[in-house]
């Protein structure tokens, strides 16, 4: 039956010239048929790079926006499209202005994981895998580091030179993971290594033989002679790597490490989407495209 839904996509998706574009932490019969399969960064660079006139993001809505930003002249949509992120979304363009006018020499670093309108007030964007290295080349003094702070921390400890203003924001699903829960997986698997995502909080992260992004984990576990791993982050990027490496074994940090918007997308959604008569097309005016696409090229040019 799955089998028979993805045929179906397949054919759809050449007749309509369609490329699907799915998030790492997607379902597997969903990465499975997907032409890009990576963080939201990734997906969004492979689409400027795509010639198709169509998108279909499997993920959630703040990836979709940053793959129309990128690829303004596509028809881009989000296959489900009540698919959120509650950390993109924790704050207003507004309350952050507020927050940067109490300081002086403020440069705006935010989280790609936030909403197009974040975006136009942000200085500079990052990824989990590029925040620390962005950071440092930053001439301010002064950074006003959005929404995560489990992230941010992370990131602040490692330069300390510099001021970080961290929010009270971050990933509902990461930070709720407490330190017991590395204590007891330790415990039960004392020969693994442990793999964990920066969004956990500090207290998490410090138990750590491993800290980097979604895909930094999964490069690192791939590449590693070790056998056994306890992964630190959604629990799908469990699943691929077991698929993927059946030498090896992967245990889950906790079982609570399950995005509920990233699971929200299924086959039929996708099947929909790539049809024509489902998912949501992602449209933003110009005035915001064309203001948070500058902290993505700033993002980019920093990075080189
Ligand atoms: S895992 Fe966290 S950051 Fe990622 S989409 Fe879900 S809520 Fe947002």
């Amino acid at each position: 039956m799955i089998s028979d839904i993805q045929s179906e996509i397949l054919k759809l998706k050449k007749e309509k010239g369609v490329t699907i574009f799915a998030h790492t932490y997607q379902s597997h019969d969903i990465t499975e048929i997907a032409d890009v399969v990576g963080d939201s960064f990734l997906l969004s660079r492979k689409a400027a790079e795509d010639k198709n006139p169509v998108a279909v993001v499997c993920g959630v809505h703040f990836m979709a926006e940053t793959v129309k930003m990128l690829s303004p002249e596509k028809k881009v949509i989000l296959a489900n499209g009540s698919a959120g992120c509650p950390m993109a979304e924790q704050f207003t363009a507004d309350e952050i202005l507020a927050m940067k006018k109490q300081y002086d020499d403020c440069a705006v670093v935010s989280y790609i994981n936030t909403t197009a309108e974040i975006k136009t007030v942000s200085d500079v964007c990052v990824t989990s895998s590029s925040a620390l290295e962005i950071c440092k080349k930053i001439d301010k003094k002064n950074i006003l580091f959005i929404p995560d702070c489990n992230l941010g921390g992370y990131v602040s400890k490692n330069i300390p030179d510099k001021n970080f203003i961290l929010i009270n924001g971050g990933c509902p699903v990461h930070s709720a993971i407490e330190e017991k829960e590395v204590i007891t997986a330790k415990k039960l698997h004392p020969n693994a290594l442990f793999l964990v995502h920066p969004e956990c909080k500090p207290e998490v992260v410090k138990y750590a033989d491993y800290i980097g992004s979604t895909s930094g984990i999964i490069d690192f576990a791939k590449k590693s002679d070790k056998k056994e791993f306890i992964i630190g982050t959604e629990n799908s990027v469990l699943a691929h790597l077991q698929f993927e490496c059946p030498d090896k074994t992967f245990y889950p940090l906790s079982k609570n490490l399950i995005c509920p918007d990233m699971k929200a997308t299924t086959i039929i959604d996708l099947l929909n989407a790539v049809k024509g008569t489902g998912g949501t097309e992602i449209t933003l005016s110009p005035d915001v495209m064309q203001k948070a696409v500058i902290c993505i090229n700033e993002m980019l040019r920093l990075e080189k």
